[in-house]
């Protein structure tokens, strides 16, 4: 029994202010994500980490009639944040998109073309704590896709942003009326 940290697009395009698709916040998340890294090791005290990344062809489909063009494969924007780069880029990086939409982070594979269900269960994950951005979006479908693949499932709220605060106490609703429970945000007095 492992639990794993699944880091959900913390790429430049959403996470730098200057990003096409910059999700608010989204900087902050990816610096205080890097310091609980640093300093703490992973939230929810996650054996090991994973990170997602957006990577799209140029021609995804409708996706970019949905959204800016963001994330396209090898650009800037698909870019790590630099705060969290050398620790998701340490370990193993799952790629999405490159033909179209992919919000959740198991429809991406490795450079080995091994899917990141697949990968999780050969290391003996049976828990996940997913992260990053955007809560409303990719982070959700991600956290959905755990449970329906049989893994416990946390999303802490303390690393995730989301686009708009609607879509994101939606997402919030959802995903724990599906069995993922939700780690709030600690106040601080
Ligand atoms: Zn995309």
């Amino acid at each position: 029994m492992k639990t794993a940290l699944i880091v959900v697009d913390v790429q430049n395009d959403f996470a730098d202010p200057s990003g096409s698709l910059y999700v608010p916040g989204g900087e902050g998340i990816a610096t205080k994500l890097a310091a609980a890294l640093d300093h703490k090791g992973p939230p929810g005290d996650a054996d090991l980490v994973v990170a997602t990344k957006d990577w799209h062809g140029d021609h995804p489909g409708d996706h970019f009639k949905v959204w800016p063009v963001h994330c396209v494969a090898s650009t800037w924007g698909a870019q790590f944040h630099p705060a969290i780069d050398a620790v998701a880029g340490a370990g193993q990086v799952f790629y999405k998109g490159a033909l179209g939409a992919a919000y959740s982070g198991f429809e991406g594979t490795n450079p080995n073309h091994e899917s990141l269900d697949a990968y999780l269960k050969s290391m003996d994950v049976t828990d996940v704590t997913v992260v990053g951005l955007a809560t409303d979006y990719c982070v959700k479908a991600t956290a959905l896709d755990a449970v329906r693949l049989g893994y416990n499932a946390t999303l802490d709220l303390d690393f995730c942003a989301g686009v708009a605060p609607e879509t994101t106490e939606a997402a919030i609703a959802e995903m724990q009326a599906s069995g993922v429970s939700i780690k709030r945000p600690n106040i601080h007095p």
